[in-house]
């Protein structure tokens, strides 16, 4: 699972199959189809933990899951990202900018949605224990996530 990491990847936030992930309080910014068959075909699907950053915005911690897509009848990918942060509003159509660090655990099938629930939550603390070790907080600071900025710039 860990041989494609880190892997950097940016592109716009689309709809998602609208599973309800915000209701629950953990929405999740999908990228497109085509962002999603960008990726490595072998990566493995499961969550895992790295930083994101919306269009010039800071850089948060992130849980992300790759799982098959059901609006494509689980034939192709979905990418899902939960920023560690609260936003004011939704950011449907800005970009998103990723790099995943480090993986967590397969996907699973839950028989509740408490244990789901609490299995996120779970997720999301370790994802903010991983991403404070020395090694993976460097990422944070990574130019990728300046890249966007110095593009704006330069187009005046
Ligand atoms: P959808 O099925 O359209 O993906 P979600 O319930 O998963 O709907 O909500 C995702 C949307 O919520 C994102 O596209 C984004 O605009 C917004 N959003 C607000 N806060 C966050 C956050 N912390 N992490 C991810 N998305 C967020
Ligand atoms: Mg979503």
């Amino acid at each position: 699972a860990m041989r494609h990491l880190p892997y950097f990847c940016r592109g716009e936030v689309v709809k998602g199959f609208g599973r309800g992930s915000k209701e629950l309080g953990i929405p999740t910014a999908n990228f497109s189809e085509q962002v999603v068959e960008s990726f490595p075909s072998d990566i493995s699907t499961g969550i895992y933990y790295g930083w994101a950053c919306v269009g010039n915005g800071d850089v948060h911690k992130m849980v992300l899951s790759i799982g098959w897509n059901p609006f494509y009848r689980n034939t192709k990918k979905s990418v899902e990202t939960h920023i560690i942060h609260t936003f004011k509003e939704d950011f449907y159509g800005e970009i998103l900018s990723i790099v995943i660090v480090g993986y967590i655990r397969p996907e699973k099938n839950f028989d509740s949605l408490e244990a789901l629930i609490s299995a996120i939550q779970e997720d999301i603390e370790e994802a903010k224990r991983q991403l404070d070790l020395p090694e993976h907080l460097k990422l944070k600071e990574d130019n990728f996530f300046h890249l966007a900025e110095g593009k704006i710039v330069n187009n005046h």
